[in-house]
């Protein structure tokens, strides 16, 4: 499909009092400035037919496409298709596979759908339908039918688990419908590195880089680059990828810790069942986390063998052989036991690595030590290691980000270890 310009258009009276980010809408953004689309507008609008009609008239009027989120599911309140199929002068219609899939959903959830859930198996006229992998609400493209002949509107779920994984899986291919090039990106995952620093260090790259393009994105403490070329239906994407890689990796490399590997738990246990090894993890003040963070991860039970949160000094000393001498002398904050209380989950656990955080999350000082010093160690064969940190204690919750923040340095830890045995 070629279109000129695009705009978004999100529906939900929650977005519009507050009550939930928008985040469809940086999500669909982010992915039409890489189709190279140009977005004038988004907007928001609430679960009410007329106002919507009116947004819809007004965005159609000066937009080639509009894509619109929320309002596809069964109850009252969601009117997006039947409201916007009506703005474009179509009208719904049985759709058989979107049947087959709502009652499936249904079967495997052991439940009978009432008449709305069937509500979301009619389609516009003419639609381009576009299946939900994570709900039961399709997406479809309507196609505009007398005064808006040659305008289209892609209507998506609006739970942000639904919209975003049907947005990049089938409207982007869906947009790029008929052209003769495709994109083809790469995601570099840093950590340790904040985003404006990284943006400094690659500023050129980022302003003047029109083919490939290299955008950032970052979370708590980790940036992510996606750096997308366009090539040829046929083409070899990497000789046009290729330089910008080299830089980044000149430029930026010792915070790199993977490609494409989405985050640092599934960076850690993709190098640990690579190589046959597996993880332990004795937590005190991240209090399970990093175990957490590990088993989200599919395939975690091929390479976490233990997990302890031994928050107590009892705990440290029973649990994981930590010396009732250092624990007095030096305090459970501190580098000698963070050491002791990884070579004690090694021992305990029979796994090659072993990680142990132990530190002071806030919101007061305890044992004299500061908020947000924390100890992450390492043990291993090859690399047995104590790491100090400082992270800031800042805002209402900075209790969860040092405990989000100090589990993300032991997985970087021990994918330090992985990497060297
Ligand atoms: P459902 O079948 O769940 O009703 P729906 O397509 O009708 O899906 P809505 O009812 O509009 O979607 O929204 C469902 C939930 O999805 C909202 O309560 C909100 O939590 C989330 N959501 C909706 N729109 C957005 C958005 N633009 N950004 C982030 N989250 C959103
Ligand atoms: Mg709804």
């Amino acid at each position: 499909m070629q279109t000129k310009t695009a705009e978004i258009l999100c529906v939900g009276t929650e977005l519009l009092m507050g009550n939930v980010v928008n985040t469809n809408a940086t999500a669909i953004a982010r992915g039409l400035a890489e189709l190279g689309l140009n977005l004038y507008h988004q907007s928001v609008v609430g679960d009410n037919p007329g106002r919507l009609r009116e947004a819809v008239e007004l965005a159609l009027s000066r937009s080639d496409l509009l894509i619109t989120t929320g309002g596809l599911g069964p109850t009252y309140d969601d009117l997006t298709k039947e409201t916007i199929a009506g703005c474009l002068g179509r009208g719904l219609l049985p759709h058989e596979e979107s049947r087959r899939a709502v009652l499936e959903h249904f079967r495997r959830m052991g439940r009978a759908p009432c008449p709305n859930n069937l509500k979301q198996a009619m389609m516009p006229e003419g639609a381009r339908v576009f299946p939900n992998r994570n709900g039961t609400a399709p997406g479809c493209a309507i196609f505009g039918a007398g005064k808006w002949e040659g305008k289209v509107a892609i209507l998506l779920p609006g739970p942000p688990r639904e919209c975003e994984p049907m947005f990049r899986e089938e409207v982007m291919p869906f947009l790029q419908e008929g052209s003769d090039t495709r994109l083809v990106s790469r995601c570099l995952y840093f950590f340790g590195i904040g985003e404006s620093a990284l943006a400094q260090k690659l500023d050129r790259l980022m302003r003047e880089s029109q083919n490939p393009t290299v955008a950032p994105y970052c979370k708590t403490g980790e940036v992510m680059l996606r750096v997308t070329a366009r090539v040829g239906k046929e083409e070899d994407p990497e000789p046009v990828l290729a330089p910008a890689l080299e830089e980044i990796r000149r430029e930026a490399g010792e915070f790199l810790y993977g490609v494409d590997v989405g985050d640092l738990q599934t960076a850690l246990v993709r190098a640990l069942l690579e190589k046959g090894l597996h993880v332990a993890a004795a937590e005190s003040c991240t209090g399970g986390l990093v175990a957490e963070r590990i088993t989200q991860v599919p395939g975690a039970s091929g390479a976490f063998e233990w997990g302890a949160v031994t928050y107590s000094r009892a705990a440290k000393e029973r649990v994981l052989g930590v010396s009732r001498e250092t624990l007095e002398r030096y305090g459970a904050v501190s580098p000698q036991a963070a050491a002791e209380m990884a070579a004690g989950a090694r021992r305990a656990s029979g796994a090659q690595i072993a990680l142990a955080v132990t530190g002071n999350a806030g919101p007061e000082p305890s044992e004299g030590k500061e908020v947000g010093l924390v100890y992450v160690a390492v043990s291993s064969p090859a690399l047995s290691t104590v790491r100090e940190l400082r992270l800031p204690a800042r805002g209402s919750d900075s209790r969860a980000f040092i405990r989000e923040l100090a589990a993300s340095h032991a997985l970087r830890l021990g994918l330090e270890a992985a990497w060297a045995l």
